[in-house]
This record gives C-alpha cells, sequence and structure tokens, in this order.
C-alpha cells in the first residue's frame, strides 16, 4: 500500500513497478500497490488497518467503501506476559535557561496567574488581567504575561459525586504550574460549592491571596478592582525579582499531542516528535502523551514498552475506565477520526492510532497517571486524557507541562497561554500556507528528504530555545490562546 503526496494522482499515472494509477486518489490517500482479494488484510506501519470488503486491484484507491475497520479487541485479550524494555542510553551536556520555583520545578515562562473559584466571577477576572496588561505589566519587564485560569466549574456541582475529583485535582494542579512561580491570586465569590481554599495544594510551597468578591468591606465595583489590582501588584514585584537560571533538560517536562491529523501526521510530524520524545528523555527530562481515544487500538504495542507489570496494569485500568466511560454516554472509540481525518486520508481509528503512538518514540513507559493528576517521575509517563485538544492540553498544564508540542495536518491555530505550545506541520502544503502559524515543517521529510532523525534534533533544539525564552512561538506571537477546558466526568446539579 502507498500513500498519495503532492496533489495526489491522477489517473493514468505510472507508478513504481510499471504500475499504472487505476483511478484518481487524492492526497494523503491510500492506493494499492497489489492485487487484493476480498477479505485479505491491509497493512500500514507493518500493522493490520482493515480488510478488503471486496477484490481490489493493484493502483486502485483504498478507502471506506472497499476496506473495513479491523475488530476493536477486548482490553481483557492483550498479553500478560512483559519483557523489560531497554533504556535507550544517556546522552548528557543539554541546558535551558528557567525559572526555579521553591518546590523544586520550573518555569518556562514567567507569568501572573490569577485564578478562579467558580465561573461566576470569570467576568471580573477577564476585566482585570485586561486593566493589569494596560496599567502594570509594562513596569515589570521580566514578567512575561498575566493569565486569569477561567473555567465553568464551582457552582451548581455534585461536589462529591464519583468523577467530580477530576475537574477538582485539576484546578489545584493547575493553581500550582511552574509557570506561575507559586505567586497564585485567586478570586473567589463566597457563596460557591468549590471554596477557594481547595484549589491551593496542600503541597503547595508558593504564596497564595484569595479576594472574596462578596468580602463585606468591598463597596462596589471599584473598590473590588482596586484591592484586586493592589494584590497583583505585590505579586508582580516578586515575580519580576526573578531571573533565568540555567537548567538541566531534566527540568523539562513536555506534552505531545496532536490535532487535525491527517495520513502524513503518522510518516512525518509524528515521528519527529517520537525522536526528540527520546532525545528529551534521554536527556534526562519528562515526556508526556496522552490522548486515550488515539492510543486505545495500539495498545498491544504499548504494553511491552511499561517499566514493569505495575504500570502495564495501570494502562490496561486507565483504557477499560474510558471504554466504561464512552459507553455510558452511549459512544464508541471508533467514533474518534473527524470529518477531517477521514477526508486527509486516515480512515479508521486504528489507522489514527499507530501513526498517534509514533508520538511517544520508543522509550519505556515509567508511569501512568488519571487525568487532573501531576506527573511523579522522570521519563515517558501516558496521562490519561481525552483526545479533544483543550482538554488534553488543560490536563497535560495540570500535570506540571512547561513546554508542548503539537502536531497537525489539516491545520489549527491551537495555542495554550501559559505553556509555549510548538506547532509542527505533517505537511508542507500547510507549512507554506500557514507559514506564520507553523513553528516546523516536518512536511519536509517527504518534499525536500530531510531525515526524520535530523527533524528530531531540530525539533529538540527548538524545544531548549523556546523554553529559554530565546524564541517565541508563532501563537505567543499573534496572541493565539484557546480557554482552558475542565474535563468533569461527574454530574452537574
Ligand atoms: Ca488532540
Amino acid at each position: 500500500m502507498g500513500i498519495a503526496v503532492a496533489d495526489g494522482i491522477s489517473e493514468g499515472t505510472p507508478l513504481e513497478n510499471a504500475l499504472v494509477a487505476q483511478e484518481s486518489i487524492p492526497r494523503g490517500h491510500k492506493i494499492a500497490l497489489v492485487d487484493l482479494v476480498a477479505g485479505a488484510p491491509i497493512n500500514r506501519y507493518g500493522h493490520i488497518i482493515g480488510y478488503a470488503k471486496s477484490n481490489i486491484r493493484a493502483g486502485n484507491w483504498i478507502n471506506n467503501h472497499n476496506m473495513t475497520a479491523p475488530k476493536s479487541y477486548s482490553l481483557d485479550e492483550l498479553p500478560t506476559e512483559y519483557q523489560k524494555p531497554q533504556h535507550l542510553g544517556s546522552i548528557t551536556g543539554y541546558t535551558f535557561a528557567g525559572f526555579k520555583n521553591h518546590d523544586g520545578s520550573v518555569g518556562t515562562k514567567n507569568i501572573l496567574g490569577i485564578s478562579t473559584s467558580v465561573q461566576c466571577v470569570a467576568g471580573m477576572a477577564k476585566h482585570v488581567v485586561q486593566k493589569i496588561k494596560k496599567e502594570l505589566l509594562e513596569k515589570y519587564p521580566n514578567v512575561d504575561d498575566v493569565v486569569a485560569l477561567e473555567h465553568t466549574y464551582g457552582c451548581g456541582v455534585a461536589i462529591d459525586a464519583p468523577g467530580a475529583d477530576i475537574p477538582q485535582r485539576t484546578l489545584q494542579n493547575l493553581t500550582r504550574h511552574p509557570n506561575l512561580g507559586g505567586e497564585i491570586l485567586i478570586i473567589g465569590l463566597g457563596c460557591e460549592k468549590l471554596r477557594p481554599e481547595e484549589l491551593i495544594s496542600p503541597e503547595s510551597s508558593g504564596s497564595s491571596t484569595i479576594i472574596y468578591l462578596q468580602d463585606q468591606r468591598l463597596q462596589g465595583f471599584e473598590q473590588m478592582v482596586a484591592e484586586i489590582m493592589r494584590e497583583a501588584e505585590i505579586k508582580l514585584q516578586r515575580l519580576d525579582a526573578r531571573r533565568r537560571q540555567e537548567c538541566p533538560v531534566e527540568d523539562l517536562v513536555v506534552g505531545m499531542q496532536c490535532g487535525g491529523s491527517d495520513a502524513f501526521s503518522g510518516i512525518t510530524a509524528n515521528p519527529v516528535v517520537g525522536f526528540a520524545s527520546d532525545l528529551i528523555v534521554r536527556a534526562g527530562g519528562s515526556v508526556m502523551f496522552s490522548e486515550v481515544t488515539e492510543v486505545r487500538d495500539a495498545a498491544h504495542l504499548l504494553l511491552p514498552r511499561a517499566k514493569n507489570p505495575l504500570v502495564a496494569q495501570k494502562l490496561v485500568d486507565q483504557l477499560k475506565w474510558y471504554d466504561d466511560y464512552l459507553a455510558q454516554g452511549g459512544a464508541e472509540v471508533g467514533a474518534n477520526p473527524s470529518p477531517g481525518n477521514r477526508t486527509g486520508g486516515l480512515s479508521n481509528v486504528v489507522e489514527k492510532a499507530l501513526g498517534s503512538i509514533a508520538k511517544s518514540g520508543t522509550s519505556p513507559i515509567v508511569d501512568v497517571i488519571s487525568p487532573g493528576e501531576r506527573i511523579r517521575r522522570k521519563g515517558l509517563t501516558f496521562v490519561a486524557t481525552p483526545a479533544s485538544d483543550f482538554v488534553c492540553g488543560t490536563l497535560q498544564l495540570a500535570a506540571g507541562m512547561n513546554m508542548h508540542v503539537f502536531t497537525t495536518g489539516r491545520g489549527s491555530p491551537y495555542g495554550l497561554a501559559m505553556a509555549p505550545v510548538i506547532k509542527v506541520a505533517s505537511n508542507s502544503s500547510l507549512g507554506l500556507r500557514w507559514f506564520d502559524l507553523i513553528d516546523l515543517d516536518a512536511g519536509r521529510i517527504i518534499s525536500d528528504g530531510t531525515t526524520i532523525e535530523d527533524m528530531g534534533w531540530e525539533l529538540f533544539h527548538l524545544i531548549l530555545d523556546v523554553a529559554s525564552g530565546r524564541k517565541e512561538v508563532a501563537c505567543d506571537r499573534l496572541g493565539l490562546h484557546n480557554d482552558l477546558v475542565l474535563f468533569n466526568p461527574g454530574v452537574l446539579t
């Protein structure tokens, strides 16, 4: 099987070994290189991605009309014998310039974070963020930004319902994000169910200030704003005194994600990200990969990479939890590929999963954590999150991500305010068209023959430059930042 590149293949085009295209095949789509009889397996990445529904002649287009998807396997059928995975060997001598925090974490940005305990105060948070940007921020040149941590949680929620621990620990861990320097300002209302005090993690070593808008001392809007501005300025002064210091790659926590994938994502951008991911791990740093629905159908390839049977079992447990969650909502994992994924040549979730897990490289998986938890170990961790870009990004931030790498084939203006997002295009058509929105064009692997290894090193160095504040990513330069979106499997009241 081959993949059509450039602008696709028109009918009658000569291909390799005297083969001629029997019909027009769109860019990114699959073409049969040999005759396939009905029922024959169709392979990609060395694994079965489907079966021929009818006889397919060499030179024909393979798509969902003539290919059936493989049956999703039960998680109980997975192999239980694990071999100890090989570590790839250390690399040394790589550093970046970051902001050291009291709790041992390191920031790649120096941000004043304004957290909120309930959506009722979001309008006030937005108002003061604009006012601080306009009136205060330029007095403190070492502070990069001021960001409101807004969300839809807080009240009207069944606070002890099953699953409600996820949004609560997410908010708690966002408040102690390494890029906020431990100087958090929390705006609460006063009558909400989620108490603002609960947003301060018991493990937080920074200084947190809570202002309640219903505080009896505050007479009207202007006094509320003045009180917040006064506290904000105290924190800006402390943040401004901080300086970047040389830090080992060990202090990086890099989250990998994809969104708007196409058929090239699995052969260009995701393997490049996987190579860079291995380099971060080999240099002692932490890497996270996520997106349960895109990983589930490639679990048989991930389990042998688990550090020990306990980690393997944790991975299976997380995937099972998500199967149940989807079943409750009447959805199934096969619903994952979007219309854009399919137009881009990805036929089903198995094909998407095989391309998606390339982002995790080949390192051993040292830990698996639940959504909203903070990572515990150096090395490669699976953070169980939905595939939705903003939900995954929010949960990776809660896990402590200080650098984000995001691959896209169809194109997405995705960005986060709390951590830099490096956007990698899977094809040069997108890389050229979105010249100012994309940070790295991995389509060069097809268009000019750059190797995955060379581009993996290029991405590794770009991560160090961005983490050090030496280079600015496109979404920060353009001010394109998505909202934080909480994952709340619990009920609302
Ligand atoms: Ca995603």
